[in-house]
């Protein structure tokens, strides 16, 4: 299948003659980027931060945004990151907010210290169940789901507010049908736009906007891309939160790390399908970086989205 698809790939370009590539380069129009980063938790970790930003914002990012730890584990480390990141970038930062294990009002003031520091874009998740549980349980003075907090953040005026998609369907949805609708609700309650988990083919996102679409979503829907840095970590993460893996591309990893040759085939497979994204209209893509820039970069420039600025310059 990978084979194939590759094979798809060339053929494109022998066919084309020299004018239709002049067309489509001339009709290609950059898709607008932003790139998740994680708060470092050790020194090492703050240098890999700082080499993210750095390689990452000359690419002119809409935003960077700001994980928050499981269970709020790194509730002052994504402030300070938020807020490093803000001030030696110059470009808008989002900052992640969940839920889990706080009180509503030790919720809201997390957010009213973010718009502190200039950072009034939020992710605003439910997040996952603490220590492993099935299910998802309140803090006793705390919001109930996604929708509570994405309305009580609304309600402030403050903030833009960004929300997870699920193209594969979260695993505590019972079907496409409630996961969608359960999006729904959420911009009913405020949300601006969503950012989607990654996924693996194109296909999966398109029908999950079209079905969006279809169930009277029209807010935009950007999907989340994966560029996967390590192939057997990647694995275990898309078990966890449900995002389906394909045989072929399961085969391909496992060829190529065979072969030596992982990094090749993650860029040649995010890139193609951004492209493919971005060939049916879709014009944002957000990237999980894991603080690991080099992938992102690379299938950044291989989409036409090349450096305008040097960090130093919007310091
Ligand atoms: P929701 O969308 O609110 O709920 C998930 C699903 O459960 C829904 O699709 C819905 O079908 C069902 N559901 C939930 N509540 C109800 C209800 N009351 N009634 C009916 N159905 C319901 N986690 C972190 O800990 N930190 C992060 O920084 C972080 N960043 C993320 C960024 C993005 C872009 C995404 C997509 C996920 C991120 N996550 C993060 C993971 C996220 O916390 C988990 O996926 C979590 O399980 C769901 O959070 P949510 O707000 O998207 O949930």
């Amino acid at each position: 299948m990978f084979k194939m698809k590759v094979m798809n790939l060339s053929h494109k370009a022998s066919c084309a003659t020299r004018d239709e590539m002049k067309i489509r380069m001339y009709v290609m129009t950059n898709p607008a980027v932003s790139f998740e980063v994680f708060p470092p938790k050790s020194v090492d970790a703050s240098f890999r931060l700082w080499e993210t930003a750095q390689a990452l914002a000359p690419l002119s990012p809409r935003f960077f945004s700001v994980t928050y730890g499981a269970g709020g584990s790194t509730r002052d480390l994504t402030h300070d990151s938020a807020h490093v990141l803000r001030r030696s970038s110059g470009l808008p930062v989002a900052a992640h907010l969940t839920c889990v294990g706080a009180s509503k009002s030790d919720t809201m003031d997390v957010a009213v210290n973010f718009a502190k520091i200039g950072v009034t874009d939020i992710v605003a998740l439910r997040g996952d169940p603490e220590n492993g549980a099935d299910r998802f349980v309140p803090h006793k003075d705390g919001f109930e789901n996604s929708c509570d907090l994405i309305e009580a953040l609304a309600d402030t005026g403050k903030f833009t507010i960004r929300v997870g998609a699920y193209p594969d369907t979260h695993p505590e949805a019972t079907d496409q049908k409630a996961n969608i609708e359960w999006l729904k609700r959420k911009f009913d309650a405020g949300a601006d736009e969503a950012i989607s988990q990654f996924f693996f083919e194109a296909e999966t996102f398109l029908r999950f906007r079209d079905a969006c679409v279809a169930a009277g979503i029209d807010k935009p829907i950007t999907p989340g891309i994966l560029p996967v840095t390590n192939w057997t970590s990647a694995r275990k993460f898309a078990d966890r939160c449900g995002a389906a893996v394909p045989a072929w591309v399961d085969e391909a990893f496992t060829t190529a790390l065979r072969d030596d040759r992982h990094d090749l085939l993650a860029t040649a497979l995010c890139t193609e399908l951004c492209s493919d994204l971005t060939d049916e209209g879709v014009d944002a893509l957000h990237f999980y970086t894991l603080n690991r820039p080099e992938l992102t970069r690379n299938v950044c420039r291989a989409l036409g989205v090349t450096p305008q600025a040097a960090l130093s310059d919007v310091a």
